[in-house]
């Protein structure tokens, strides 16, 4: 202890000496006080004026502070910039204790572990990672406090970890060691940095190490369900519970049960799939455009937390598939019920974090209305799918078994119990109960007579000072005498200046304001005190009910949950009914085939981006014994990427069971959805295009299985036109030859499609367009078969390259064409024993060395990046070199 501190400072040094890493909010009164190094770090982050404590004196410490009642804002920013907030409260009624107030730390808020409503996203979870690296198997633990759901796995390495944190998209992830050096030989160092790059969006940090003698204390009731876990997912579990804890330490965590997930049963899309297929967020940034957005009707929070889970974690196996698309295809056809069930949902709201609220203790009496109108809300919704009679319909429903709930720890879930404690909370609670106590009266009358009879006594005090000031008026003859209130004078009576002189000699004067002189007298002050006892009690027996309403609503925190589950599976599946009756989905066949087919598919987001029938709907066959790779060709803008993204699109909608946009779908189960697309898609990153283009490529070809689905993009486009054909074709072969899966591959190299020939299991296909004088027009429409001509010059006349320039490139194109008709340059099948007999590799012998470097020259043009000055600059260049 620092004897040179004053008692409060001390305080204060304790509660920072425990959270060291957290601002510490120290409660003084009506404010939460900021001293020190937390001060100066936090003030300029929330626009505060730092002030000081104890000025002048030896102890004197930087100070900034915020009003305690609009505290949650302040911590928000703090949290958004990556920091932990302590609160410290003060632990007894100041008014009430002799000396200091006792304070201590309540509770520390950190990005992961937010639960206030107001900082929450309704539509996603909030993770807080906790992983641990070091020994053959990565364990990660996924904690989310604000639903009380707790779910660990393990990885082979850290870069399978990324790939799976990139779907959750944790808040906050806390990185532990069981070894100085990682599993791939990281250095500890090495292994944040990867994590801080990968996770953009999240606080990475270094946690310090566990002590392996601590386990079962910390594990708690919780143990049971680790011992099917591997020692490093365990670990990681701990790590994250031991921290939830101690940030949590005047509560118990609501956390029930740990779901082991099992990576492998889950449709793997990576990390760059997700961002190119743009399924949760779009690549210009935001959720306008992304197919969570379309396929997003659903009427609770659960539930939409839910559908986007299952999005970026489709599944892998038939039979669940199947069930999944039977319960939509439920409300697919029964489109009565579905209405009937979204006018039930609709005034569920978030009754799972309002529950998990209810269990941290930190429900409000607005928490409890909303618990108490979900709970009626979900009580309609179960009566109204109760009254099916069909045994079928409740079988697909669940209706009956509850098969959300296995092991024999878990009690059974009746309606009822939700039931029950709807009825307590409406007995109890008015209409709308306020968030904080002050703001209005949280009780029904008739619900506690003691609280009544506080509150007739409180009523009846101020009735009582109504007729003191019309008694006052009369014996002093000041026809403007009042009697007032405010915080923080109390009860006064006020009488303008003009009238002071006949105030009686008996009375006090209290204060001296504009408008004249404030007094008081002993009869005032004894009824003000007795209405204050009232006002008192009054809100000590609010509190009290109040706590012992919270504590039931916590009892009943884990059948809530359960059920609020239950709705959130109707939700998805009549939201996902829903989008396929509006926008003319079908039902996917999924099994495990080989087959990938599209009967008249669409793209489910652009198609919606578009006027209404404007789409123009494609086939798409592949086969992993048949024609598995599709070399798509055609021009820039023909719509060869938004092909490709359709069928990911498809496949990942089959497989999290959803309908799809298409007349008819197949799919034979892919594991595994990659993707990568053009270089001039992710320019702005800044980053050499070329090295993350190879390096994405690298990644597919290393992850890829025969059951994935490859869609690659125009790749080779970020070198020379001589590497990047040489490497396309690599690649493609590598994809067909190695790993055999399907993999539709758009290109304009159009040497490539020579690769069909080589090849049986490679077909060519492009995006037709039609020419129409010297324009083109997109037909959008995909036809067997390699495109005809890229129709450069036509595009380039659509993005108004000036009409000098067009002319000329076409007579340049034409010359060129009519040299490429010489037997020297002819395409030429390559086969893998003669492969310089590729037309670009064959020596220009024939041309005159100029003559060969213009046409390098053009064939290595990128026109869509080009500006009309360069392009009349080359013009010139061109004409120079001949
Ligand atoms: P590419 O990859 O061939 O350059 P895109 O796939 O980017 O072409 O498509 C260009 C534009 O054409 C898209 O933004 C879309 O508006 C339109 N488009 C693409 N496919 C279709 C289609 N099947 N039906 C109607 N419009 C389409």
């Amino acid at each position: 202890m620092d004897a040179r501190l004053t008692p409060v400072m001390q305080q204060h040094a304790a509660a920072k000496r425990q959270y060291p890493d957290a601002i510490i909010f120290f409660r003084l009164g009506d404010f939460y006080e900021m001293f020190g190094d937390d001060a100066v770090l936090a003030a300029p982050l929330l626009d505060l004026t730092l002030t000081s404590r104890n000025k002048g004196k030896p102890d004197e410490v930087p100070m900034a502070g915020v009003p305690h009642h609009s505290a949650h804002g302040y911590v928000a920013r703090l949290l958004e910039a990556g920091h932990r907030v302590a609160l410290c409260e003060q632990m007894a009624d100041p008014t009430k204790v002799k000396g200091i107030v006792p304070r201590q730390v309540v509770r520390v808020i950190t990005p992961g572990l937010v639960t206030d409503g107001e900082q929450l996203d309704s539509r996603s979870n909030n993770w807080l990672a906790a992983l641990e690296i070091g020994g053959a198997t990565v364990g990660v633990a996924l904690l989310d406090l604000s639903t009380a759901e707790l779910r660990a796995a393990g990885f082979s390495d850290l870069s399978a970890v990324l790939g799976e944190l990139s779907r959750a998209g944790p808040r906050e992830v806390l990185t532990g060691f069981a070894t100085e050096e990682t599993a791939s030989s990281l250095t500890r160092t090495e292994a944040l940095t990867a994590l801080g790059a990968a996770l953009p969006l999240a606080a990475v940090r270094a946690d310090s190490d566990l002590d392996p003698a601590q386990t079962s204390s910390e594990l708690g009731e919780l143990a049971p369900d680790t011992e099917h876990l591997d020692p490093a997912e365990r670990a990681a579990v701990r790590r994250a519970l031991r921290f939830a804890r101690a940030c949590n330490p005047g509560s118990p965590l609501p956390v029930r049960r740990i779901v082991r997930w099992d990576p492998a049963s889950f449709l793997a899309i990576d990390t760059t799939a997700q961002a190119h297929l743009e399924l949760c967020s779009s690549l210009m940034g935001g959720p306008a455009s992304t197919l969570l957005k379309v396929i997003d009707a659903t009427r609770t929070s659960a539930g939409s937390r839910l559908l986007k889970r299952r999005l970026l974690a489709p599944l892998v196996e038939v039979a669940r598939i199947r069930r999944r698309l039977d319960l939509v295809e439920l409300f697919v056809v029964h489109s009565r019920l579905r209405s009937q069930l979204f006018s039930a949902l609709s005034g569920v709201g978030d009754l799972e974090r309002v529950s998990v609220r209810a269990a941290l203790g930190e429900a409000t009496a607005r928490d409890l209305g909303l618990l108490r109108d979900g709970l009626e809300a979900a009580g309609r919704t179960v009566q109204l799918l109760e009254q099916i009679e069909d045994p079928n319909l409740r079988e697909t429903l669940g209706l009956g078994s509850l098969p959300e709930l296995s092991g024999d720890r878990q009690p059974v879930i009746t309606v009822d119990t939700a039931e029950e404690l709807r009825r307590e909370l409406d007995l109890a609670l008015v209409e709308r109960p306020p968030a904080q106590p002050k703001d209005g009266a949280i009780f029904k009358r008739g619900f506690d007579h003691e609280l009544d009879e506080l509150d007739s006594l409180r009523r009846a005090g101020t009735e009582h000072m109504i007729a003191l000031e019309a008694r006052y008026r009369n014996e002093t003859g000041i026809p403007t005498l009042k009697v007032r209130y405010t915080r923080v004078f109390g009860w006064y009576l006020e009488v303008s200046r003009s009238q002071a002189a006949r105030a009686p000699a008996g009375w006090r004067r209290k204060q001296t304001v504009a408008g004249g002189e404030r007094y008081t007298n002993p009869e005032l002050d004894e009824l003000a005190e007795r209405i204050e006892t009232a006002e008192q009690r009054h809100r000590e027996r609010e509190l009290e009910l109040l706590a012992t309403l919270v504590s039931r609503a916590a009892s009943q925190s884990e059948p809530v949950c359960a059920l609020s589950a239950r709705l959130a599976r109707w939700d998805v599946a009549a939201a996902l009914a829903d989008v396929a009756h509006r926008f003319d989905y079908c039902r996917p066949e999924v099994d495990n085939s080989s087959v990938l087919e599209i009967r008249d598919g669409r793209h489910p987001v652009v198609e919606r981006q578009i006027a209404q029938g404007r789409f123009v709907p494609n086939d798409v066959h592949l086969d992993i014994e048949a024609e598995r790779l599709w070399l798509v060709t055609g021009p820039n803008m023909a719509g060869k990427s938004t092909l490709l993204r359709q069928v990911a699109l498809t496949a990942i909608l089959a497989q999290m069971g959803s309908f799809v946009p298409a007349r008819s779908a197949h799919i034979g189960l892919v594991d595994r959805v990659l993707s990568r697309v053009g270089a001039s898609d992710n320019l702005a990153q800044g980053q050499s295009t070329f090295m993350v283009e190879m390096s994405e490529t690298a990644q597919i070809l290393h992850c890829a299985t025969r059951r994935s689905l490859v869609i690659l993009d125009e790749i080779g486009r970020g070198t020379s036109t001589f590497d990047g054909l040489a490497i396309a074709w690599a690649v493609a072969e590598y994809l067909d030859e190695a790993i055999g899966c399907r993999a539709l591959f758009a290109t304009h190299y159009h040497e490539l499609t020579a690769l069909s020939e080589q090849s049986q299991h490679v077909a060519n296909y492009s995006v037709s367009a039609q020419e129409l004088g010297d324009d083109v027009v997109f037909l959008h429409r995909l036809v067997p078969g390699a495109a005809s001509r890229s129709y450069g010059v036509a595009v380039a006349k659509l993005a108004g390259l000036p009409e000098p320039v067009l002319a000329r490139s076409r007579a340049l194109l034409a010359q060129l064409e009519n040299q490429s008709d010489s037997p020297a340059v002819k395409h030429t099948r390559p086969s893998r024993e003669h492969p310089q007999q590729l037309s670009l590799f064959a020596p220009p012998a024939a041309t005159p060395p100029a003559h060969a470097h213009v046409i390098d020259l053009l064939r290595a043009l990128d026109i869509d990046n080009l500006t009309p000055m360069e392009a009349l600059q080359l013009v010139a260049r061109l004409k120079r070199e001949l």
